[in-house]
């Protein structure tokens, strides 16, 4: 039922994945910069 599946994706919440474009570092939310490179250029990633 759907039920069941809205209960489980409350309970994971939703995942993203924040990374660098040019090193490929995987930064955090609050990284509004790579901290490895600099590159303000961050890609992110639903999963
Ligand atoms: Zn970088």
């Amino acid at each position: 039922m759907s039920i069941i599946t809205s209960l489980v994706q409350r309970y994971r919440g939703p995942t993203r994945i924040y990374e660098c474009r040019r090193c490929g570092t995987t930064l955090r939310a609050s990284d509004d910069a790579c901290v490895a490179c600099g590159a303000s250029s961050i890609a992110v990633y639903d999963v």
